[in-house]
């Protein structure tokens, strides 16, 4: 039996490739036969739409999960193509900050929420919203480590050392398991070449912590989720797709 994997991928920055790397890789990873659930921490339901579940008809949201009045399992809804369960989130999530402000251990109500399904999955794969915000802390106090998807442009090293920051200070104060796993390289175009010259930055700074996977800019990618679905489903033959569940295959190797 397999061991439960809870990761986030989150990036402050927004459209960096979040939302598509949480979604391609909960399908890779369910392809190759991991039980995947995906929860979208983010206000704006990307990832739920992408998966093909209509966030404005939620029984209940991960928003209801926060704040208690639901479970994982009432929440939870099947992503017909992806082959991977979701807890959905739609506009009603933005209010989940002011609401939690007074209650009680209000950084941990998503770890909590998980325990009760743990043996159901392998994987865990939370899709974060582009801030530093207690739901991305509800986020990353719930899991082992943190997917870090970026574009190799000239800023992208400045912006993730605090996203690196908050990562040690959570690991020392709220979550010891939590862990940077990887840098994502995404968007990639190997013909440019600040791309090439930063992500070879990348690995001068950070090593192993590089994914070896590297996600080609891909039209498919951002076709699919008008079609409710992952790129990974949508085109299988695309080089997106094929970058995902290789991506996949090398979370399993990594961490599985
Ligand atoms: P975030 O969740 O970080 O805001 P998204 O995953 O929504 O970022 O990606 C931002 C935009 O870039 C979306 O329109 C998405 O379809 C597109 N996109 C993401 N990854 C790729 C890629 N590898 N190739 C082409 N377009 C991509
Ligand atoms: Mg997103």
């Amino acid at each position: 039996m397999s061991k439960l994997r809870i990761f986030c991928v989150a990036n402050q920055k927004g459209g960096v490739g979040k939302t598509t790397t949480t979604v391609n890789l909960a399908a890779g990873l369910a392809q190759i036969g991991q039980r995947v659930l995906a929860i979208d921490l983010d206000p704006q339901g990307n990832a739920t739409m992408g998966s093909g579940v209509d966030k404005r008809a939620l029984p209940a949201s991960v928003y209801d999960v926060l704040l208690e009045s639901a479970t994982v399992a009432d929440a939870r809804q099947r992503s017909p193509k992806g082959g991977y369960d979701v807890v959905g989130a739609n506009r009603e999530l933005a209010g989940a900050e002011i609401e939690l402000v007074n209650q009680e251990r209000r950084e941990r109500r998503l770890k909590k929420a998980l325990l009760a399904v743990r043996d159901e999955y392998d994987f865990v794969l939370i899709d974060c919203p582009p801030s530093l915000s207690l739901l991305t802390l509800n986020g990353l106090v719930a899991a082992h480590g943190v997917i870090v998807p970026m574009q190799c442009e000239y800023f992208a090293l400045e912006g993730l050392s605090d996203l690196v920051n908050t990562i040690k200070q959570v690991h020392a104060n709220l979550n010891p398991d939590l862990q940077l796993i990887g840098l994502l390289r995404v968007m990639f175009d190997p013909r440019i070449t600040l791309q090439q010259q930063v992500s070879d930055q990348l690995k001068a700074h950070f090593g192993e912590k590089v994914f070896d996977t590297v996600i080609p800019r891909n039209v498919r990618l951002a076709e699919a989720p008008s079609y409710g679905q992952p790129g990974v489903v949508f085109d299988p033959a695309s080089r997106g797709a094929q970058a995902f569940v290789e991506f996949a295959q090398e979370m399993v190797k990594r961490v599985g």
